[in-house]
């Protein structure tokens, strides 16, 4: 299929770029990478009366470092962050999720920004971006807004962004040296979305601890449980398994037998990963 006719607008600013999009009367959708909108607007699943492109805004493709932080610009290739021409203060874990999404022609297009915009619920920045604490700023109607990226996620397909709303970019904090991650995803093939994807991240041995399971339910969500058992060094497998599995039961209830232990297996791996660094 070929899309329904649309219009087409590059505006040279961010804010030129709102106001299009909030056109009164008409559908209008932002394009960046196009590696997910080009596909629906091909299969008709999006009909934008008129297509924005942001792609070309230096403003959405800074990058900064700061001793506290880093901030990651939303047009922010996910090839950009595997070849490490973006800072990579997570001692890899960036490189590694960049690295691992679809094939190298998505990925040298798709942006992070895109792909939260999104929020596919395989997709692999909102799980990574969760893990690591960060947080959105976003222009619209309405002036600039922060807003942590556990809160910005609804849903699948869903998150708070309205009309005119634009995704600048990514605040994530700096972690400590110590800082170490696991990160294991299952795909049905090379390239595929993920049916599981885990990250849990660690402060040195007995430090705080995160970990993160997307691919499951309609967004990615913190195994709040997991992570507790996680900061205790002496705790066994049996009880790791045990705390899995509890924070599955209370965030993914609708996970059938296959599933859980697809996700158990997974979450277990990661883990592994991360106690050998
Ligand atoms: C074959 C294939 C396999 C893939 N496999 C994976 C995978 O394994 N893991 C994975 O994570 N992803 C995968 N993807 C998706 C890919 O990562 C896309 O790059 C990403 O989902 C969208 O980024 P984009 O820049 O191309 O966004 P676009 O396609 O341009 O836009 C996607 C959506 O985001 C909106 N949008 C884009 N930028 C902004 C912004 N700054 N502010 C507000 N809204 C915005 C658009 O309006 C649109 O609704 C795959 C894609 C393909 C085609």
């Amino acid at each position: 299929m070929k899309p329904a006719p649309f219009d087409y607008v590059r505006p040279t600013s961010v804010a030129e770029a709102s106001v299009a999009l909030g056109r009164r009367g008409a559908t209008t959708a932002a394009i960046a990478g196009g590696q997910s909108l080009l596909p629906m607007l091909a299969l008709r699943v999006a009909l934008p009366d008129l297509l924005v492109d942001i792609s070309r805004l230096d403003d959405l493709k800074i990058v900064t470092r700061t001793p506290d932080s880093l901030w990651l610009g939303a047009l922010t290739t996910h090839a950009a962050i595997e070849d490490g021409n973006v800072p990579d203060i997570f001692n890899g874990l960036m490189r590694r999720v960049a690295g691992q999404i679809s094939y190298r022609a998505v990925r040298n297009h798709g942006t992070i920004g895109g792909s939260v915009a999104l929020a596919d619920p395989s997709a692999d920045w909102p799980a990574g971006l969760l893990a690591l604490d960060a947080s959105l700023r976003v222009v619209g109607r309405n002036g600039v807004r922060v807003q942590r990226i556990d809160e910005f996620l609804q849903g699948a397909f869903e998150t708070t962004l309205t009309t005119g709303d634009i995704i600048m970019g990514f605040d994530i904090p700096a972690p400590p040296k110590a800082f170490r991650w696991g990160f294991c995803k299952v795909a049905r093939k090379s390239g595929a979305f993920a049916q599981s994807i885990a990250i849990v991240t660690q402060v040195g041995k007995d430090g705080p601890a995160t970990a993160v399971l997307g691919g499951a339910g309609t967004r990615p969500h913190v195994l709040t449980t997991t992570a507790k058992l996680l900061c205790l060094p002496a705790g066994t497998e049996e009880q790791l398994r045990a705390a899995i599995t509890s924070d599955l039961v209370s965030l993914f209830p609708d996970l059938d037998a296959y599933q859980t232990r697809m996700h158990t297996a997974n979450i277990l791996h990661a883990v592994r990963e991360m106690r050998i660094q």
